[in-house]
């Protein structure tokens, strides 16, 4: 029985290697045993002491640098500038869904819930120790693990690398920001996810997301692919995601 869970806690912590943390945390002492207690599972740990540092930082490594995306937020309530539960109001609001672990001195009912009516994952309460804090973590990344694994096919949410798409609530994320698409544009993108790799002619779109009784010419879509890559690519000059395929149209992917 124990070498099984030793066997598990090995395999976990080699799966943890892959995984990065934002610990949001001034008091120093706490910093710095919760970021050693990570390392040595081999998390990547990327440290905030205040919360205007923590909004910034998520703010531009989701906008510049992709890769600095956390994969989880460990969040303390009382920050200097920013609070814990502004920032985490904040994050929700923008439609961002990484996994977030409060912890906090607060130790009230009302506060417990109050994290997590804004939209915290779990929570827990100062002083906790260090084996609860990485099961906590483990466990909130394992959880994302499946629900990202599991929502690919016929739920509501479409992603490919850095682009979601839920298609019921007609709402596009990018790199973690949410983008403003027109109707057509979104019926447009929605039907190049909906098979990626595919080339389409220009005909062939028209007809699926303008209807056949359209009376534009196939410029239109030469418009609306312009306008989409502004919106989805980091370079609009050289796609990365509506690709042209010359000779025949364009593809996704
Ligand atoms: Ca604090």
């Amino acid at each position: 029985m124990l070498s099984l869970e030793n066997t598990q806690a090995t395999t976990e912590s080699k799966l943890a290697q892959k995984n990065r943390i934002l610990l949001i945390e001034d008091e120093d002492l706490i910093r710095d045993m919760v970021m050693v207690a990570l390392e040595e599972e081999g998390y990547e740990v990327h440290t905030a002491n205040n919360g205007r540092a923590a909004v910034n930082m998520l703010q531009s490594s989701k906008l510049t640098k992709a890769q600095l995306i956390p994969d989880l937020i460990i969040l303390d309530l009382m920050l200097p500038e920013i609070n814990g539960l502004d920032i985490c109001r904040l994050l929700r609001y923008q439609g961002d869904i990484t996994p977030i672990l409060v912890i906090s001195a607060k130790s009230s009912e009302t506060d417990r819930v109050l994290g997590l009516e804004v939209g915290a994952d779990d929570y827990l309460t100062k002083p906790f120790s260090m084996r609860e804090l990485v099961a906590r973590c483990r466990a909130l990344l394992r959880r994302q693990r499946y629900s990202s694994s599991s929502s690919s096919s016929p739920t509501a949410v479409q992603s490919y690398r850095d682009i979601s798409l839920f298609t019921q609530e007609c709402r596009v994320m990018v790199r973690g920001i949410e983008v403003n698409l027109s109707p057509k544009e979104f019926r447009l993108l929605e039907l190049f996810m909906s098979y990626p790799r595919r080339v389409w002619s220009r005909e062939q779109l028209i007809e699926q997301v303008w209807g056949a009784d359209f009376l534009g010419d196939t410029k239109t879509v030469d418009v609306h692919i312009r306008w989409l890559r502004e919106k989805l690519e980091e370079e609009p000059s050289q796609p990365e995601y509506l690709i042209t395929v010359r000779g025949f149209g364009y593809r996704f992917g």
